[in-house]
C-alpha cells in the first residue's frame, strides 16, 4: 500500500505543480482519482455533509475565505468570453413552473412530474439541493442509481469526488446548489434523450432564476450543451467564460468522467479554479 508520502508525490506529479498539500492521512481504500483535485480529502464512506433544505438557509452563501487559499496558487488566468445565451422568459417556462416562487414548491412539482417517460422508471425524482442563495451553482446531467434511491444529487462516487473538488476551492458543498438537466434517472444511466431534456429544462431554468447564483458550473457535455443551447464538444466549450444572461458559466468535465479518465483531472482543476476566481466580485 502506498505511503502518505508516495500518495503526496503522486498528487504533485498529477497536478503538475505543488499546489496540493496533504495535511490529513488518507483513509484506506480511497480512490486515487480523488487525490488529484482535493487538498484535504474527506474519508470515502463518511457521512455526507448535511445540506440545508431550501427553506433552512436564507442568507446568501459566501465561499470560505481560507487564510492561504491554496487553490489560487498557479491558478490559470480567467479566459476570454464565449457564448452568450439568454434565459427563457419566465412566462415561456409554462404556467405552473412560472408560478413557483420557492425551490421547495418547485421540488414538490418535480416529485409529481410525469412530463416525460423517465418518470416511469424512477424510484425518486431528484430535484436538486443546496443553499437556496448559493453563489456557485453546479449543474450535472441526471441522477444515477444512488441518487435515484436517495432523491439527492451527486451522492455516489462521483458525488464524493465533487464534494472534494468543491472543498478544494473553498466552496464546501453546503454553500453551493447542485442540480441536473433531468431530474429522473435515465435507464442504465444513458444520456437523456432530447425530448426528455427539453421537457425537464424549465425546472432548471426556474431553479437558476430562484437561486440567482454568481457563477454557473456545467459538469459535463450534456449540462453544457443544454444550458448553452448548442451542440459542441466539451473541448470546444471549455476554457471560455460563457454567459447565461448575466451569469458567467464555466464548463468542465463531469466528476464521473474523472473517475474513468484520470487525464482529465488537471484540466478540471484548472476549470474549477477559473470558476472560483469568478466568484470574486472583482472578477465576475
Ligand atoms: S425527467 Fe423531468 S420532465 Fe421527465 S418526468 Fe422527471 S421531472 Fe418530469
Amino acid at each position: 500500500m502506498a505511503t502518505n508520502r508516495q500518495r503526496y508525490l503522486r498528487q504533485q506529479a498529477e497536478l503538475g505543480g505543488d499546489e496540493v498539500y496533504l495535511t490529513a492521512p488518507l483513509p484506506a481504500g480511497e480512490p486515487a482519482v480523488a487525490e488529484a483535485v482535493a487538498t484535504e480529502p474527506a474519508p470515502v464512506g463518511s457521512a455526507q455533509p448535511e445540506v440545508p433544505s431550501a427553506a433552512a438557509t436564507p442568507a446568501r452563501s459566501e465561499p470560505l475565505a481560507s487564510g492561504i487559499e491554496k487553490w489560487r496558487k498557479d491558478a490559470p488566468a480567467i479566459p476570454g468570453p464565449g457564448l452568450v445565451v439568454q434565459p427563457p422568459e419566465l412566462g415561456l417556462l409554462g404556467d405552473e413552473v412560472w408560478r413557483t416562487d420557492s425551490l421547495d414548491q418547485l421540488a414538490s412539482m418535480i416529485h409529481g412530474c410525469q412530463k416525460c417517460r423517465l418518470c416511469e422508471g424512477r424510484t425518486k425524482a431528484v430535484p436538486g439541493e443546496g443553499n437556496p442563495r448559493a453563489r456557485l451553482m453546479c449543474v450535472g446531467e441526471g441522477p444515477g442509481a444512488t441518487e435515484d434511491q436517495t432523491g439527492r444529487p451527486f451522492v455516489g462516487a462521483a458525488g464524493q469526488l465533487l464534494d472534494q473538488i468543491l472543498a478544494a476551492i473553498d466552496c464546501p458543498r453546503d454553500t453551493v446548489f447542485i442540480a441536473n438537466i433531468v431530474k429522473c434517472r435515465p435507464p442504465q444511466n444513458r444520456k437523456p434523450l432530447p425530448d426528455e431534456a427539453a421537457a425537464c429544462l424549465p425546472y432548471l431554468h426556474r431553479q437558476i432564476a430562484l437561486v440567482r447564483p454568481t457563477v454557473l458550473l456545467a459538469l459535463g457535455g450534456t449540462a453544457a450543451e443544454w444550458l448553452l443551447g448548442v451542440r459542441k464538444s466539451l473541448g470546444e466549450l471549455r476554457n471560455q467564460v460563457h454567459r447565461y444572461g448575466n451569469i458567467p458559466l464555466i464548463v468542465t468535465y463531469h466528476p464521473a468522467a474523472l473517475l474513468r479518465n484520470p487525464n482529465w483531472k488537471k484540466p478540471t482543476w484548472d476549470d474549477v479554479r477559473i470558476a472560483r476566481q469568478l466568484l470574486d466580485p472583482r472578477s465576475a
